[in-house]
């Protein structure tokens, strides 16, 4: 039999890669990770979820503290220190990091350092990041994690006029007077939001009829009316046209609704998405298929070459970190034991936005069940009728389910609201558990509670459905 270095080789140490090797070294398997960053911790807590909800936090936090009119508080004068600002974030990261890195290199499994490129279906170059070092590994099996990228810009004037990505974003030394915020998603949404609550002048421009496309409309569009009541200009159904810089502003063309409009700004923010990072990593030499630029694997996280797997954003197909950390899991697993494999199962699929108010959902959209072709019943109840969420003077929004017309299953669940990402996980728990509309409604909700609202269109739901 072949004799191999390691049992399993692990490329990239983000979320994906660090779940990958804890699992598989916890079956016993020797396991090497190699991490070709110039620092340790991957996307999610570098240039990812973390600084960005930290710096969410800290814009929420000045929002309340300038508006607190409704309350019977009059603000004063409110104002902020950017650079501590960023100081708080920085230090938050490092201990994440610091942490990850403590995880990494704590003898469970090798970690290394260096750049990964497959030579054969075994093996691996390893370039090392300091001083240049070359050497090589061999595996039996391996787990590509490594990530993503921002994606190529689509107009190459945007190149020369130049833009900021969410990397720089995150590691401002100072807030640009105003800012175009290129794309509607996510990423988009949340810096827009975070620049215009520190007094940028924002605006938004996005190629499909309503932001946040991949939920339904409706909570799209209620962003959007928040986000103008907030000032910040928001254009949908765009296409992208011209782009260039006078040294002092940068101006984007673009037509909107038959017209071309232009808009100048200090500053171009680039968020119309990111690749899989995988083009450096020589996937030809090992059999390993890829579809524009994407690992194509199989539920079991399996690649083209039945001993490579793959997790996380390279692979996709949604760039979700508790879902990089799942497919690393079960890449693992089914390293070692592939007499009792697991697949990935996206029934429970969340999204969540950390806009304010926060936009998730979990399960089938309306958008996505019609596409599907599967029949459900939808109720909405808004926030703007709920006792808690008129305490917090939080009325923008709602709650809406899905539900199966027969047998009153909840089939997803979505909520546009005050502290919407953590709401949603009372319906993931409840379609973890297949739950129907009838239960959800008969179970016991405190008052008043922003959780209660849920009983409202489950109840509505339930009187329509009886269960056969
Ligand atoms: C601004 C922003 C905000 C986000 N917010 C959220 C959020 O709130 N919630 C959420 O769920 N997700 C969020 N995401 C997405 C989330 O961060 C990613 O889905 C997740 O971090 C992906 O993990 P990963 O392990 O696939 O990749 P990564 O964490 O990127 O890890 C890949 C690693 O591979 C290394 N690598 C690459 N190539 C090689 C090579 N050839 N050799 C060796 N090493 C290599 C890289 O250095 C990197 O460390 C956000 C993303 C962005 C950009």
């Amino acid at each position: 039999m072949k004799r191999f270095d390691f049992d399993v080789a692990i490329i990239g140490g983000g979320s994906g890669g660090y779940a990958a090797a804890r699992t598989a070294a916890a079956a016993g398997l020797k396991t090497v990770v190699i991490e070709g960053g110039a620092e340790v911790g991957g996307l999610c807590i570098l240039r990812g979820c973390m600084p960005t909800k930290a710096l969410l936090y800290a814009a929420e936090v000045l929002h309340l503290a300038k508006n607190p009119q409704p309350w019977g508080i009059r603000p004063g004068k409110v104002s902020y220190d950017f650079a501590k600002v960023m100081a708080r974030k920085n230090l938050m990261i490092k201990d994440f990091a610091d942490f990850r890195a403590k995880q990494l290199n704590d003898g469970r499994f090798k970690f290394i350092r260096a750049n990964a490129t497959f030579l054969d279906a075994n093996k691996l170059e390893l370039k090392s990041a300091i001083g240049n070092r070359q050497s090589a590994i061999t595996a039996r099996h391996f787990v590509i994690a490594t990530g993503s990228r921002v994606s190529p810009s689509p107009l190459p004037q945007l190149n020369d006029a130049g833009f900021i990505t969410s990397d720089d974003a995150v590691a401002l030394k100072r807030l640009p007077k105003s800012l175009i915020v290129l794309g509607g998603g996510a990423i988009a949404c949340e810096f827009a939001q975070f620049f215009a609550r520190f007094g940028v002048k924002v605006t938004l421009i996005q190629r499909s009829g309503h932001i946040l496309k991949e939920f339904d409309a409706d909570a799209g569009m209620e962003i959007e009316k928040v986000f103008r009541r907030e000032g910040i200009r928001v254009f949908t159904g765009t296409k992208l046209l011209d782009s260039k810089s006078n040294g002092k502003l940068k101006t984007v063309s673009f037509e909107h609704e038959g017209k071309t409009v232009s808009v100048s700004a200090e500053e171009i923010l680039f968020a119309l998405g990111r690749v899989p990072n995988t083009a450096p990593l020589g996937l030809e030499n090992a059999g390993v298929k890829t579809e524009n630029g994407r690992v194509v694997t199989n539920g079991k996280m399996q690649t083209s070459a039945p001993h490579i797997y793959a997790a996380g954003d390279c692979t996709g197909p949604h760039e979700i970190v508790h879902i990089a950390i799942q497919q690393g899991e079960t890449a693992a697993h089914n390293i070692a034991q592939p007499k009792s494999p697991r697949r990935m199962d996206y029934r429970l699929l969340i999204s969540v936005v950390f806009t304010e108010p926060q936009v998730a959902f979990v399960g089938l959209t309306e958008k996505e069940a019609a596409a599907r072709g599967i029949k459900f019943l939808a109720a909405s109840y808004p926030f703007n009728d709920h006792g808690k969420s008129l305490i917090m003077e939080a009325k923008d929004g709602f709650v809406k389910l899905l539900a199966n017309p027969k047998t009153g299953e909840i089939l997803g669940g979505s909520c546009v609201g005050p502290a919407g990402g953590e709401l949603i996980h009372e319906i993931v728990t409840a379609m973890a558990k297949r739950m129907t509309v009838h239960e959800l409604a008969a179970t016991p909700h405190y008052h008043p509670t922003l959780a209660e609202i849920w009983t409202y269109p489950a109840e509505e739901l339930a009187g329509q459905i009886q269960p056969v």
